[in-house]
């Protein structure tokens, strides 16, 4: 592997660059940073999003660039505010222990006076947004005649987002001989057009194969019904407890309305779109930034090109018309090498979306189910003990109240005490999710087209509060059924184990033998707790089908002690029957 100093860097840059915590250079930065520092020669990068782009180019222009002349040499354009904020912060950062740079973001949003006063004051870089660029040209508050370097960063993006004759002009304005280096994740058409129109004989380099998304991201989907599709969200929401994501909604009504209803319903999300203004935007980016902010719920635009660290999950409330768009939103995870995950919850009808992007990015999608009430007690307990078990206990301020505690809770034992303290905190949600339906719908692709398949048609599924962290493996398990209910090896069918608790299957007539053996049933000291999940099987018997509007009137999983107010859970609405169809 190589190091920043072999790529032909100046030493000063290097230093900046390790300061930052750079160590080494990415795939990207590897490749470009040699060919850029050449200078004259246009140049094309296909690569996602969060590959480290920004240095890939930036580096090479901190050191072409002439600090000790005040004309505007290099111009960065970007689709979005946030993105070109970020891009010019970067180079600002980059190059602080090297040169002394006039950096420049110009955007629109923002007071235009202060930035021509900025950009007059002899800006070596300008970091700009198509249309405000424009408008600085219209008033003549910019001279692009000494540009040297053009730089269209997420051309794809600039051009998806209607930028087409506003690049023509602003290119135009710039000389003849300058080099042009465009980069983007995806090569439509269009870029190409661009490449042809306005390059020459550009050094084309691919990172990752074309159109391959990041190796990193696990692609997930669900199928839910359209009516249950906020519902679906809260699970997912509910059943990662630590999750810092961003929700992707199609329209800014929708997104405003999906934050709301999760702000309502206890969560700690907020909204980003085009209607807010600029204030609440960079308010909101901040708190999500600081991560005061658990969960974003954004438009596309609005949330383009945002580079937000260690978001583990991208949920696609819809799944987007534009296979771009796909790219781009899933790209805000799993960035600089780290992992991430996106789930994009679509109808049965839309399956056939999921199949295409799964072709483009030549990555395999995998099924996921909605979790089950009981899996999110599970996993919602199992995260908050966690935590308990982690605390940092202030032993200084906690001394003097000790005494008066422990007189509190004398009588109580260890075991009661868990118990009084997980009530306390989840009783609330027990009773959110206690017969909670299933949001699956049916139709599942079998197991031989991969994928998760955890319910059977014809079965009954049990959730036992036994797993692998017990010591259970899938034998030990037929033998626990087997002591208990009798039924043996081939009475039991898809058996799923995960860490505290596991899944196991019978035939529905054998259920009752299931539940009858496990009353009063403990393993190694442990009263033992099996219950059906799978409630088709079952409706007529103990779970009625009036859960679902339980499911509907209470105020949602998760903010356990958030005193969250009831009344949540309306749908979100559901535009997927009037998508355009516009895959490629
Ligand atoms: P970019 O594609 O330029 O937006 O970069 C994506 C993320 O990777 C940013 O958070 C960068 O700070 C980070 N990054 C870029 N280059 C490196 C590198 N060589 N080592 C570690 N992190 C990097």
């Amino acid at each position: 592997m190589k190091s920043f100093e072999t790529l032909g860097l100046s030493k000063g840059l290097v230093e900046s660059v390790l300061q930052i915590g750079f160590e080494t250079p990415t795939p990207i930065q590897e490749k470009a940073i040699p060919v850029l520092l050449n200078g004259n020669r246009d140049f094309v990068g296909l690569a996602q999003t969060g590959t480290g782009k920004t240095a890939a180019f930036g580096l090479p222009l901190l050191e072409l660039v002439d600090d000790k002349s005040r004309d505007t040499q290099a111009l960065v354009l970007a689709p979005t505010r946030e993105l070109g904020l970020q891009i010019a912060n970067d180079l600002e950062n980059f190059s602080e222990k090297f040169k002394s740079f006039n950096i420049v973001a110009v955007y629109g949003g923002s007071s235009i006076s202060e930035q021509i006063r900025k950009v007059k004051k002899g800006a070596q870089i300008i970091v700009a947004t198509p249309g405000r660029l424009i408008d600085l040209i219209d008033r003549k508050a910019i001279n692009l005649k000494t540009i040297k370097y053009i730089v269209l960063d997420e051309a794809d993006e600039m051009l998806n987002m209607g930028f087409k004759d506003d690049l023509d002009k602003i290119l135009s304005f710039t000389p003849e001989d300058k080099a042009t280096w465009l980069f983007s994740a995806t090569m439509p058409r269009e870029v190409r057009s661009i490449m042809k129109n306005y390059m020459s004989d550009p050094f084309e380099l691919t990172v990752g194969e074309q159109n391959t998304g990041n190796v990193n991201i696990e692609h997930h989907y669900v199928i839910i019904q359209d009516k249950d599709r906020y519902l679906a969200l809260k699970r997912i929401l509910d059943y990662n407890p630590d999750i810092f994501g961003l929700i992707f909604c199609r329209t800014r009504i929708d997104t405003q309305k999906i934050a709301e209803m999760l702000m309502k319903d206890g969560y700690n999300a907020d909204a980003l779109h085009g209607d807010l203004t600029q204030q609440q935007r960079d308010r909101v980016m901040l708190k999500f930034r600081q991560r005061s902010l658990q969960i974003l719920v954004a438009t596309d635009v609005a949330a383009r090109g945002i580079d937000v660290e260690d978001i583990s999950h991208v949920i696609h409330l819809n799944i987007p018309d534009e296979m771009e768009f796909y790219t781009h939103r899933s790209g805000r995870t799993a960035r600089a090498g780290k992992k991430g995950v996106s789930i994009a919850m679509i109808s049965k009808r839309e399956l056939g979306k999921v199949k295409q992007i799964e072709k483009t990015l030549k990555s395999p999608f995998k099924r996921m189910t909605i979790p089950t009430g009981a899996e999110v007690c599970q996993k919602q307990l199992l995260a908050f003990m966690h935590k308990v078990n982690e605390v940092k206990v202030n032993e200084d301020e906690i001394a003097e109240f000790l005494p008066a505690i422990e007189a509190e809770l004398k009588s109580l034992t260890k075991q009661e005490l868990i118990k009084r303290f997980a009530s306390l905190e989840f009783n609330r949600f027990f009773d959110y999710y206690r017969n909670a339906p299933d949001l699956n719908v049916e139709g599942r692709r079998g197991a031989s087209e991969g994928g998760e398949d955890r319910h059977s048609s014809s079965g009954a599924r049990f959730f036992i509060n036994l797993g692998k962290m017990d010591g259970i493996d899938v034998s030990k398990l037929i033998e626990v059924i087997d002591d208990a209910s009798g039924l043996g090896k081939s009475d039991i069918g898809r058996i799923d184990l995960k860490g505290a608790y596991s899944f196991f299957e019978v035939d529905t007539e054998k259920a009752d033998q299931i539940l009858k053996g496990f009353s009063g049933i403990e393993y190694k000291g442990r009263q033992v707790r099996v219950e059906v999940t799978e409630q088709k099987e079952f409706g007529s018997r103990s779970r009625s089908s009036s859960s679902s509007s339980r499911d509907n009137n209470r105020g949602g999983g998760g903010g356990r002690s958030s005193g969250r107010s009831s009344g949540g859970g309306s749908r979100s609405r559901s535009s997927s029957s009037d998508q355009k169809k516009k895959w490629r």
